[in-house]
């Protein structure tokens, strides 16, 4: 039982001081480890002489830098939990999650501070604002690393006090402050140890949010724990992407969907040197087989490997191990150890078995303490016996290698069949010239919910309505068959590359009633 700042640098610190542990992918500024070390002490010092107390509650407002983990661990500390907060919400988003919260502190950079003064204003908690770069009337982090305060000494039970409190990602409604303890997050670590960037010599890029827990645990936690060096992007963007990897030798990229997609199919990686990449991971969202070995082959990679996990779960349960050579394609991973996990039947409940499609049931020391302020919403998430009921539908080989097929609020019902969304949207981004797709399920003049496909067709490329549907009649089961179509600009996702079908919904919905 540890606190996180200790389950991460712990050991890192003593055995890999001299190593880069982080560098600024656009400026090439390199931290060590011993270095993160020094400001993660330091901060904590001038935290605690600023007022920052055990129990407080400190909102992160920032994109990926090499600052980011040195406050979480510098917050860690001092007893502080971190509450990460989007870089491009809105003030009143901002806002929301610091009243929510219950966040005393904001630390955000120069670029966001109109946001994030605007929401400290409107939610009146909040005793001080710090920047992490430099901007007029708010003390740096330079500023608070030149003070020489000694440091907290505080008295951490790891079993109950919050390390983090991220926001669930608010794909299926609004976001959830769910309470991660120091114990939730530092036993998936361990659990994760030899799964998830193994080798000091490691390169990792950082390109996910940080903000979000599988961005916070694989691209900051995990690699910082093993003495890896971790690439920082600020932003996404495909050239600086690629151009990162080139540069710094990448070895292991974590990923989303959306950039396995890109990575198979957009031009700008033709040519491009990706040869030091080791391993490619994808989680967060529904990945298909095919587009994984598209996207494996283009860069002449090992299969991509893949990972499980929602925030409530700290956010692993299962992950397949970067030296496995036998997943099946497709496979999400296979269960970490000291967690257990049911798979039941959507309708009665039953245990079902060995590669029975039903909703995934997760027990273990990763699951979240529960939903901050939301007791109503804990207990529908957790029942008496400790399961926590994921709302995700997947089976499982009797080897153990889980597949995820979709949410259960996604299910799209016709006429008593269940047609996932997410196995339509991987057949339609096989044709070659559609670029990006979402299902949803809507109305039709009857009543029954059908199939419907938003499309986003390639540059140039001459696509109709009925040769979509066609197209996917011709591959699937009649009554998965895609009943309507409409094309579109972009399909809307969150930060990770998750769809968002509530947003298509909405939209269905009020072209509905014009
Ligand atoms: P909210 O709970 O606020 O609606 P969210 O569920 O998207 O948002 P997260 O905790 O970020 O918030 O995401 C967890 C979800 O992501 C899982 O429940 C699952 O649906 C999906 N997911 C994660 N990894 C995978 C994966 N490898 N394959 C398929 N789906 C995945
Ligand atoms: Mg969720």
């Amino acid at each position: 039982d540890q606190p996180i700042h200790e389950a991460v640098l712990g050991r890192s610190v003593p055995e890999h001081g001299d190593r880069p542990a982080l560098i600024d992918g656009l400026t090439g500024t390199t931290l060590t480890y011993a270095e993160l070390d020094v400001r993660t002490r330091r901060l904590a010092a001038a935290f605690a002489a600023a007022g920052v107390r055990k129990g407080d509650v400190l909102a992160l407002h920032s994109p990926n830098s090499v600052a980011y983990p040195v406050v979480c661990y510098a917050a860690s500390r001092c007893g502080a939990a971190v509450t990460p907060v989007h870089p491009l919400a809105t003030a009143d988003e901002v806002a929301k999650q610091l009243h929510d919260s219950g966040a005393r502190w904001l630390v955000t950079v120069s670029a966001l501070l109109p946001a994030a003064r605007t929401a400290a204003e409107k939610c009146g908690g909040i005793t001080e604002i710090f920047v992490c770069d430099a901007a007029p009337g708010h003390r740096s982090l330079a500023d608070l690393l030149a003070g020489g305060a000694p440091e907290p000494q505080i008295d951490l039970d790891p079993a109950e006090d919050l390390a983090c409190l991220p926001y669930s990602s608010g794909t299926t409604g609004a976001p959830k402050g769910v309470m991660l303890t120091h114990r939730n997050i530092a036993t998936n670590l361990v659990q994760l140890d030899g799964v998830l960037t193994a080798e000091p010599g490691d390169r990792v890029l950082a390109v996910l949010p940080m903000f979000h827990i599988y961005g916070y645990t694989a691209l900051m936690n995990a690699p910082l724990r093993k003495g890896a060096t971790v690439v920082v992007l600020p932003r996404f963007d495909l050239d600086t992407f690629l151009g990162a990897i080139e540069k710094y030798r990448v070895t292991a990229v974590y990923v989303a969907p959306p950039l396995v997609l890109a990575l198979a199919k957009h031009p700008a990686v033709e040519g491009r040197d990706l040869s030091s990449v080791e391993y490619l991971l994808s989680a967060a969202a529904p990945l298909d087989a095919e587009l994984a070995a598209a996207c494996a082959a283009r860069l002449k990679l090992p299969p991509l490997l893949q990972a499980y996990g929602m925030t409530e779960l700290s956010p692993g349960t299962h992950v397949v191990p970067r030296d496995a050579r036998d997943a099946p394609p497709g496979a999400v991973g296979k269960l970490l150890p000291g967690t257990e996990m049911r798979i039941v039947d959507l309708d009665g409940g039953a245990d079902l078995g060995p590669g029975a499609t039903g909703e995934i049931l997760i027990r273990g020391p990763q699951v979240m303490k529960g939903y901050l302020g939301r007791p109503e919403a804990t207990d529908a998430m957790i029942d008496a016996d400790g399961w926590l009921h994921t709302g995700d539908i997947g089976h499982c080989d009797a080897d153990g290698w889980l597949h995820v097929v979709d949410r259960v609020k996604e299910l799209i019902k016709y006429k008593g069949y269940q047609v996932a969304p997410a196995d339509l949207e991987a057949l339609l981004l096989q044709h070659e010239d559609i670029a990006d797709a979402a299902v949803i399920g809507v109305t039709d003049a009857d009543g029954n919910e059908i199939p419907k496909a938003y499309v986003v067709p390639q540059p140039g490329a001459l696509l109709t309505e009925r040769e979509i549907i066609a197209y996917v009649a011709d591959r699937v089961a009649p009554y998965k068959k895609i009943r309507r179509v409409e094309f579109t600009d972009t399909v809307p996702r969150a930060a990770t590359g998750k769809i968002l079908r509530r947003e298509l919904r909405a939209r269905e919905r009020s072209s509905q009633d014009s």
